[in-house]
């Protein structure tokens, strides 16, 4: 049966990269290698002129409907000044709430031709593919009370809530698990467990879920030891699950040790539906519009067509086809092909000739 993406674009080179993938698409139908129907909405800056809103109700109403949720970028100085509720932002915003996305994913993929950009030494990083999810929609960013109280006699006091229930951390355990079965299989869960009670129930039911998955090897370490881990041997992780805070700090820290934001990809995924067994999901490139290349045709679709391949592996199983992208992909980088953001200097080409080259591969 016919799987429905539904491709916002958004801004600036957003359209751009989101180009690529359409090509994408229409060979991979043509090819009778996957049966994709897509439709096309507007989000960001692009709706607000359009609609005055940064989503449609219609289109919100697509994208919950859809398989996935291909998402390009928004934003841009044009829009810098419109009410708050109404900028680009939001249009994210409401599509990960509306689709209760709770776990995010970012993976740190070190292609070898790329190696020697790293900070790190190539030894410790090629060939690394890491997955860290973070708990999206819980934690210190939303646990209440959360205010600045003014003691006046010049101080003032500052309180955030570490608040997690039950429900979040097993839901978030599990997609970890469950991701973990479709690469290495084994998962970390961090937490600060010594010092904070959310970290003693984290591990409980991190533990509880476990045991559901014998077939996956589980870890426990703290979080400060990830964060040191990760630099000092990151290639001994596959899955690492960690809650908002941890998961915000950690993902950016193991997602530049590989590379440059043109390179990376992330997906948000919902629970599954009973019946189905399938999640909402979201697919998007780690970077924004990038006002100063937009409409140059240079900017780097890499990280756009890696969010897709996330969406054939995580979305529609299709580790076959998921794992031949990576590779045309780590290929075309193999044979010196550069977009600007990553040649250091050297001879770039542009987006169109990097999506076409990356094509040509898959199809070889
Ligand atoms: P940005 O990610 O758009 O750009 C930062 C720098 O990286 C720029 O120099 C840009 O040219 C470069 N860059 C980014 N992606 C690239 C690519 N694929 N190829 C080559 N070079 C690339 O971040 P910014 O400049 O801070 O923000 C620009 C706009 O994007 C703002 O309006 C911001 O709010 C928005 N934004 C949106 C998202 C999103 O849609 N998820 C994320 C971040 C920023």
């Amino acid at each position: 049966m016919s799987k429905q993406l539904f491709l916002l674009p958004g801004d600036g080179i957003g359209v751009e990269v989101m180009g690529e993938v359409q090509k994408l698409v229409a060979w991979l139908n043509q090819q009778q290698k996957a049966d994709f129907t897509t439709d096309t909405g507007l989000v960001g800056g692009c709706a607000y002129d359009k609609y005055g809103v940064a989503i449609s109700d219609d289109d919100m109403k697509k994208a919950l409907a859809s398989d996935a949720v291909i998402f390009g970028a928004v934003g841009g100085a044009k829009w810098d000044k419109v009410p708050y509720e109404v900028r680009p932002e939001a249009g994210l915003l409401r599509l990960r709430k509306d689709m209760a996305l709770f776990a995010n994913l970012r993976p740190a993929i070190c292609y070898p031709a790329l190696a020697d950009a790293s900070s790190l030494k190539r030894e410790l990083i090629e060939g690394l593919d890491i997955l860290i999810v973070r708990e999206l929609t819980g934690g210190v960013y939303f646990g209440e009370p959360k205010e600045i109280t003014d003691l006046g006699n010049g101080q003032k006091r500052a309180v955030d809530t570490q608040v997690y229930e039950t429900y979040e951390i097993d839901r978030i355990v599990r997609v970890a698990f469950d991701l973990a079965r479709t690469r290495k299989k084994k998962v970390h869960s961090a937490d600060k467990k010594n010092v904070m009670k959310s970290g003693v129930l984290w591990d409980e039911v991190a533990h509880a879920v476990a045991a559901d998955y014998a077939d996956v090897a589980f870890e426990h370490i703290l979080a400060d030891n990830a964060a040191m881990q990760l630099v000092r041997n990151p290639k001994q992780f596959d899955v690492m699950v960690t809650d908002n805070l941890f998961g915000d700090v950690l993902s950016d820290a193991a997602a530049m040790l590989t590379g440059s934001l043109g390179m990376l990809p992330s997906a948000s995924l919902g629970a599954p539906d009973k019946a189905t067994g399938t999640r909402k999901a979201l697919y998007e490139p780690v970077h924004g519009s990038a006002p100063d290349i937009a409409g140059k045709g240079i900017a780097n679709p890499i990280a756009m067509l890696a969010s897709f391949a996330m969406a054939l592996r995580y979305s529609f199983g299709m580790i076959e086809l998921a794992d031949k992208l990576e590779g045309a992909i780590a290929a075309v980088l193999d044979d010196g092909l550069r977009t600007g953001d990553i040649a250091q200097g050297g001879k770039s080409v542009g987006t169109e000739e990097m999506g076409a080259a990356i094509l040509k591969k898959l199809a070889a």
